[in-house]
């Protein structure tokens, strides 16, 4: 395997396995999903949009080449292995620690602590709320999406998430608690220091999410981590689909698409009254799905939308991305994928919340 690989961060660790082989076997498994994993007998090279990671197995050890592009990127290459290493290797404990450039002690590089500046609807059930904080340019690019960590309520001092030796986050426990929720940067003002989240107000608002978007007032603090999640699509006809809280990004990728692309629009939302203006240079046909009286989450009113679109088969290239409730994201990825045929590079679809269900605690997806 070729090790001719150009970036500026690189860093290094090998560590004792019970089961090396194994482990990595597991690890591009997983990863098939996520990005291109090349395999070459002991040798594995992982190739997300952000980095890569090469892994080497022997009969007791693994060892591990995290490459990106900043400190940001590297720390996303070193915690997508090693989290999934330690998933992998629960009782072998391995002792993880990274040579080479990178961070450890501090505050993680892919954070920022913002403040509310104001906060006002867009519409009755979404509450647009702005945020502000220092040096955030790199939330521009790379992901539409970011991780917002509320701290619990009348603390003194709050903690933020720090990196650990081993490349994965050390969170706050116990009072210092942060609980995490993700969100989308519906428009960024890097000169300002200034970026907007819309927040749908759900039933129950009292919810960290909503609950947080309900009370925002000036000077109310909030962590952010990100970006992430994937990136306007690039092709020639694109098909995005999507609830309300799957709006914000649909809304921002509208507005970064070229004249040049033809893009089809479908909405879930519950009425008339959630229907956003949705500016966008590209050619457009848009249309919002009413469910009416219906719970969120309990119509298959999006994925019959998707159904009833005809994915065009001559020759430009096409790209469908949904979000939503994850029964509809589960059909609609059976749906584009079994049915359709469309390739990773060709669809992106995701769960953006799941009805009765929490949204996600960053430990438990970090740890
Ligand atoms: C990549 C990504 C981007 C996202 N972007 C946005 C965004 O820009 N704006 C946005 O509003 N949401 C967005 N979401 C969805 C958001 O993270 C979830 O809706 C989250 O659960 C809200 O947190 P909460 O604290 O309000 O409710 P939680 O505490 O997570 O949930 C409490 C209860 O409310 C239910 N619930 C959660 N969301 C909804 C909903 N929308 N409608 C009805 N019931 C709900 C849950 O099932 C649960 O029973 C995004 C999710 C992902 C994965």
């Amino acid at each position: 395997m070729a090790e001719q690989i150009e970036f500026p961060m690189r860093a290094a660790t090998r560590f004792g396995l019970s089961a090396p082989r194994d482990v990595m076997r597991q690890l591009c498994d997983h990863f098939v999903e996520h990005c291109d994993v090349i395999v070459d007998g002991d040798k594995a090279r992982l190739v997300a949009e952000f980095g890569t990671a090469i892994l080497e197995c022997d009969d007791s050890r693994m060892s591990v080449q995290a490459f990106g592009y900043d400190e940001s990127t590297l720390s996303y290459v070193k915690m997508m292995v090693v989290e999934h290493v330690l998933e992998y290797a629960p009782s072998d404990k391995p002792d993880i620690v990274w040579r080479g450039d990178g961070v450890t002690g501090g505050p993680l590089p892919f954070f920022r602590e913002m403040r509310v500046v104001g906060a006002r609807d867009v519409t009755p059930n979404m509450r647009r709320v702005r945020l502000a904080g220092e040096d955030i340019a790199r939330f521009a690019s790379g992901g539409l999406h970011i991780r917002l960590l509320f701290p619990a309520s009348g603390l003194a001092e709050i903690s933020w998430p720090t990196l650990g030796a081993d490349g994965r986050i050390v969170w706050p426990t116990g009072a210092a608690k942060l609980t995490g929720r993700i969100y989308t940067i519906r428009s960024i003002d890097v000169a300002k220091g200034e970026m907007d989240v819309d927040f749908v107000i759900h039933e129950g608002d009292a919810y960290p999410g909503a609950g947080f978007a309900v009370k925002a007032k000036p000077g109310d603090i909030v962590g952010i981590t990100g970006p992430g999640g994937g990136v306007t699509p690039s092709a020639d006809w694109v098909l995005l689909a999507g609830d309300e809280t799957a709006l914000p990004a649909i809304g921002r990728m509208l507005e970064e698409l070229p004249a040049s692309v033809q893009a089809v629009v479908r909405v879930e939302i519950p009425d008339a009254a959630e229907e956003q203006r949705l500016a966008s240079a590209a050619g457009l046909d848009l249309a919002w799905l009413h469910r009416g009286e219906a719970k969120a989450g309990t119509t298959t009113l999006l994925e019959d939308a998707v159904r009833g679109v005809a994915i065009p088969d001559d020759g430009r290239s096409v790209f469908v991305w949904a979000g939503g409730e994850h029964k509809t994201f589960r059909s609609l990825r059976k749906y584009l994928r079994g049915e359709r045929g469309l390739t990773r590079q060709q669809h992106m679809v995701a769960a953006f919340w799941r009805r009765g269900f929490d949204g996600d605690s960053p430990e438990a997806e970090e740890a």
